[in-house]
């Protein structure tokens, strides 16, 4: 059952100085299975937004059906609709506290009154879906770990409690290049492997391009552009508009295309980009 959101409207504060619309309509759908991402610059409306579909803030106007129940109604409780959506803040490191990972692991699902079999269960195949393997770090401290491994502790918390939907605000963020594409990596499967929708909050064009299924490009608490990859990408202009960009190497591709060079027009990764201008270079050897 998709996700889905109609004219949701939310505004902080309202009714003092302070108040501030963070959302302004919103009309979106995310297919189950699905990998969703959501882009756009700083304070355009993305946390509040993924705060809603877990039910941690209530709209001001609008609803939201996931599994065809509106979680806008009072009567739907807030441990019902976390059991389904699972949602990881941005630098979730920083709440780890146990002193072991399996304990920090099995704290949510502890919370959720499972067995303790069960609950160790739930943290070694967390784990495992994760890409930590369980004899090697079960009994180290979070503390001892790299930024890119405490941050899948982090989010094997969340996956312990194993939510249909999973969401993680800018679960990049911080980490070098190489730690990035790890932790991308990893999402990807938990979507691939394990069927869960992910909705992921993003700034980077780059990352996006490596990942997306969907992507919807927030401005100002509205969401102005959604669709495939390459319907987003090829909205240059509207996303230049906004002060954001299609991957560098799309530019490249697009300039050789320009040039005269059979070049598609959708290429969004480094990895794409060598695949087509290979492609392009073995087809002029043969002419
Ligand atoms: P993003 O995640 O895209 O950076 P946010 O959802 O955090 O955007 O913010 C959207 C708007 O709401 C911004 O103008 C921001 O200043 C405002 N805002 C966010 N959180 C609060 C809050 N707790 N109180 C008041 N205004 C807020």
């Amino acid at each position: 059952m998709p996700i889905k959101i109609e004219n949701l409207t939310y505004t902080y504060m309202p009714g003092t100085p302070f108040e501030k619309k963070a959302l302004d309509n919103i009309n979106i759908t995310i297919e189950d299975g699905e990998f969703a991402v959501f882009i756009g610059h700083t304070g355009s409306g993305k946390s509040t937004l993924i705060q809603q579909i877990n039910g941690l803030l209530k709209p001001t106007s609008g609803n939201i059906f996931i599994d065809d129940v509106d979680i806008t109604n009072k009567a739907v409780k807030l441990n019902d609709i976390r059991k389904k959506v699972g949602l990881v803040f941005q630098y979730p490191e920083y709440q780890l506290f146990e002193e072991t990972i399996e304990k920090d692991i099995a704290f949510g699902p502890k919370n959720m009154g499972l067995s303790e079999e069960e609950v160790s269960i739930r943290v070694r195949k967390a784990m495992k879906m994760v890409g930590l393997e369980y004899e090697i770090f079960k009994d180290k401290s979070p503390f001892e770990l790299s930024g890119g491994q405490k941050r899948r502790v982090a989010i094997a918390g969340v996956v312990a409690m194993e939510p249909r939907v999973l969401i993680l605000d800018e679960p990049t963020a911080g980490l070098d290049p190489k730690g990035r594409d790890d932790i991308l990596y990893e999402i990807k499967k938990l979507q691939k492997e394990y069927k869960m929708t992910i909705i992921l909050v993003s700034h980077s064009m780059e990352d996006v391009a490596k990942i997306a299924d969907k992507v919807f490009v927030m401005y100002d608490s509205k969401c102005i552009l959604s669709g495939n990859l390459d319907e987003v990408f090829n909205e240059i202009d509207t996303l230049e508009k906004v002060g954001l960009a299609v991957p560098k190497v799309t530019y490249l591709t697009r300039k050789l295309r320009e040039k005269g060079f059979d070049i598609s027009n959708d290429v969004f990764t480094i990895e794409a980009a060598k695949k087509e201008i290979l492609r392009v270079l073995e087809s002029a050897k043969n002419d």
